[in-house]
């Protein structure tokens, strides 16, 4: 029971920042003096740390508010994408404390150089971290099919990664015996959109994202739709034209290849070496040349979302990546396009963006990082492995 009003505790001010103690008790049902004993512990344990008291509580007294130590405890969130590989510290409470970046191209993509790349970029952000601050766990986002259970990434078409065991290796890259957390990067966008961002609150949402790829995770009733296997909500790779583009997953006109940065490249006929928002700038701008290929891509993204809008009756629909550009650029055919959909769902469904920018599959990456802390706070910090060092 005492785990249980800890982990309940703690979530509460993971989730929603500094919370007054009187707050907390009206939140967890616990009563005052319950409460001030165990954010008391979770202050002891370097968990959290309680200030004076701002304003009034409920009963009219001044209360303590208990905020996360973010700058003290916090995980290691990596983002395996197709152009970027990136490497962040996420306080508890979901704060970027700080990032790291490296572009990638196919030469990268062999997996002992993206590990090799991904050891250079953790050692470069652990050294600058506080000499006190502890990491308590690692998430890893994928860009591709991730079995979560056995820490297998099992088809990243993007990468030409298959049944790479990416939980066993990058633990020996990194030198942590810290368990290693693995998912999809559009289900791990969505959470953190659905946890912090412009879905919180929300219960059924789907989110886009991509760059070259495109990937997406869906929210059901509040939760993450996984499949049976964990591996569903994989909308790039729906079919839009059967007779379309070869994709990397070997079929032909999946979504991806019809409305990802390469497809609008390719559908504008941009000339070599003009990147995504080049021509999205001289659509904006007006000029002729962009302007068949970019209705081509918007009429494929509408095909997309009004499929996503019959099939699951989302209240939002996220653009998020690069998809959130190439959306913003042709927002009202899409908008327009929604009448095509069933009209009871359609009526229902709001387009919108991502609230939490490039971050948003790192503080997923986080969340999961961070889900064992949450269950047992006490527990898990007393079973703290070896933790993960900068190399002296
Ligand atoms: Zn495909």
């Amino acid at each position: 029971m005492r785990r249980h009003n800890l982990a309940s505790l703690l979530r509460l001010v993971h989730v929603r920042g500094a919370t007054s103690r009187s707050d907390l008790a009206a939140l967890t049902g616990l009563n005052r003096s319950t409460v001030k004993a165990l954010t008391a512990d979770l202050a002891q344990a370097g968990l959290v740390r309680e200030s004076a008291p701002v304003g009034r509580g409920s009963a009219g007294r001044p209360s303590i508010t208990v905020e996360p130590e973010s700058e003290l405890v916090y995980v290691l969130a990596l983002d395996i994408g197709v152009e970027h590989l990136t490497a962040v510290r996420v306080g508890l409470g979901g704060v970027v404390l700080d990032r790291r970046e490296l572009t990638q191209s196919p030469k990268d993509y062999d997996v002992r150089r993206t590990l090799r790349r991904l050891n250079k970029l953790t050692c470069a952000l652990l050294a600058d971290a506080p000499p006190k601050a502890r990491c308590v766990g690692v998430g890893v986002g994928v860009c591709g099919v991730v079995s979560t259970d056995d820490g297998l990434v099992r088809f990243a078409p993007n990468l030409a990664w298959v049944d790479v065991p990416l939980r066993a290796l990058l633990a020996e890259a990194l030198r942590t015996s810290l368990r290693i957390e693995l998912g999809n990067d559009g289900d791990l966008g969505a959470r953190a959109e659905h946890l912090r961002g412009a879905a919180s609150g929300l219960s059924d949402v789907v989110y886009i994202s991509g760059e070259v790829g495109v990937g997406g995770g869906i929210i059901l009733d509040g939760r993450p739709m996984r499949g049976y296997g964990g591996y569903g909500g994989e909308i790039g790779h729906m079919s839009i034209d059967p007779k379309g583009q070869g994709c990397r997953c070997g079929r032909r006109g999946c979504w991806e290849t019809e409305v990802g940065d390469e497809a609008v490249l390719l559908a504008t006929g941009a000339p070599t070496g003009m990147s995504l928002a080049q021509v999205l700038d001289a659509y904006a701008a007006g000029e002729r040349w962009p302007r068949a290929g970019m209705r081509r891509v918007a009429r494929s993204l509408s095909v997309g979302v009004v499929n996503l809008v019959n099939i699951f009756n989302p209240q939002l629909i996220l653009f998020g990546g690069a998809v959130r550009l190439i959306y913003l650029a042709v927002e009202p055919l899409v908008q327009q396009a929604l009448k095509e959909a069933l009209s009871a769902p359609g009526e229902q469904v709001r387009l919108g963006l991502a609230g939490l920018g490039d971050d948003s599959i790192a503080i997923g990456a986080a969340e999961l990082a961070f889900a064992r802390l949450l269950d047992d706070p006490l527990g898990t910090l007393g079973r703290l492995p070896e933790l993960l060092r900068a190399p002296a």
